[in-house]
């Protein structure tokens, strides 16, 4: 009875993937996974349960079945989610209940003996780890990314289109900037209405609105500030929200707000872009991670502004904006169809100003998919 049928319409909800970080445990000498609130419990279950001080944890020992432990209290929020379909079994612990104990103990009688490695996730919270280590003395804690991320990283058809409707949402916020992006407005004016587009757009939830205006564009993470838009300023726009289903969107342009950019601007934001295509082009099955930015590092550098790109070419997306694969020198993991990452090369002059191009794209069988289509050159907004 191990492969229950994922409900109707619902493809990104199967046992199958329990049951594949079952078999990847196995694999790897793990005796028990231990995944709480977060991206790897949502992927494995569809249960996009709230973090929180009260234990939920789905355990996956090597052996046996699958099982969720959850407070009493919130047992009636799992068979509302989409982890219903999965009929695993639930383990419900009372508020004066030790819930690590139970837990231990259900993967000790599945295993005929005391697991001793238990992965857990990377942003499993410390004191649930350390309540699991505790509860299995003579365990010793690993993280469960080697087993988990190698599942997330290539992506299902159904995945993909999420990603791709993500994409489509994020590219109708930046076709609508010159309505908010004007000289005299404030960066966190213009990242106001950019969040409430975000939203009106295809998301459930904003994650992050970057709106880094002249010297600002120059600090890649820079958010918002009360620095008012300037006549002739670079703005590097970097926005991004999650969908209905937990997939998520990351999109940057840059725009030259009020006039034309001088010759000298124009000349490397081009070497900018020309990098963003290289390296977008170098994506197929079989090439690196690193070899994906080496092509962009490659052009920025014989221009002579390599150390201006001080950052990696891209991430993995999916349920979590920062994912498997990093796409970064040192990353020799070959590209398979079904990964999705950015590629968002930058160049910034400290001080001044910057600018950044970014797509989402997906590896397929024979090359690239991109999911953003806005365009990539500077877009002059009339000011
Ligand atoms: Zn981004
Ligand atoms: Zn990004």
């Amino acid at each position: 009875m191990t492969t229950a049928a994922a409900p109707p319409g619902d493809p990104l909800v199967s046992i199958d993937r329990v049951h594949g970080a079952r078999a990847r445990a196995e694999q790897a000498g793990i005796d028990l996974l231990v995944l709480t609130p977060g991206s790897d419990l949502r992927y494995l279950t569809g249960y996009a349960a709230h973090a929180m001080e009260r234990l939920t944890a789905l355990a996956v020992p090597r052996r046996g079945e699958p099982y969720l432990v959850v407070p009493r209290l919130e047992a009636p929020m799992v068979d509302a989610s989409p982890a219903a379909a999965l009929q695993l079994e639930l383990m419900a612990w009372d508020e004066t209940d030790d819930p690590f104990a139970l837990l231990a103990g259900a993967a000790t009688a599945r295993l005929g003996t005391a697991p001793r490695r238990v992965a857990v996730g990377a942003r499993t919270w410390a004191e649930h780890a350390l309540g699991v280590q505790r509860a299995l003395p003579g365990s010793a804690l690993e993280l469960a990314g080697p087993v988990v991320d190698r599942l997330r990283v290539v992506k299902t058809p159904a995945e993909i289109q999420e990603l791709a409707a993500a994409g489509a949402a994020i590219d109708r916020v930046h076709a609508r900037m010159g309505e908010w992006l004007r000289v005299g407005r404030t960066e966190a004016e213009v990242g106001a209405d950019i969040a409430a587009a975000i939203l009106a757009e295809g998301h459930v939830a904003v994650d992050f609105t970057i709106v880094g205006s002249g010297p600002n564009g120059a600090s890649p993470h820079h958010e918002l500030s009360g620095r008012a838009i300037e006549a002739g300023d670079l703005v590097v726009v970097d926005i991004g929200g999650m969908t209905a289903t937990g997939y998520r969107s990351d999109c940057t342009r840059t725009y030259a707000v009020g006039r034309d950019p001088d010759a000298a601007t124009a000349e490397w934001y081009g070497v900018l872009q020309a990098a963003q295509a290289a390296a977008t082009a170098a994506v197929r099955p079989g090439v690196t991670a690193e070899q994906v930015d080496a092509a962009a590092r490659e052009l920025i550098a014989v221009a002579g502004w390599g150390e201006q790109f001080i950052h990696r070419t891209g991430h993995g997306i999916g349920l979590d904006t920062h994912e498997a694969p990093y796409v970064v020198a040192g990353n020799a993991l070959p590209l398979e169809p079904g990964m999705a990452f950015s590629v968002e090369p930058g160049i910034y002059f400290a001080g001044r100003c910057g600018a950044r191009i970014e797509d989402i794209v997906v590896c397929t069988d024979d090359g690239v998919r991109t999911l953003n289509d806005g365009p990539r050159e500077l877009v002059v907004l009339p000011g």
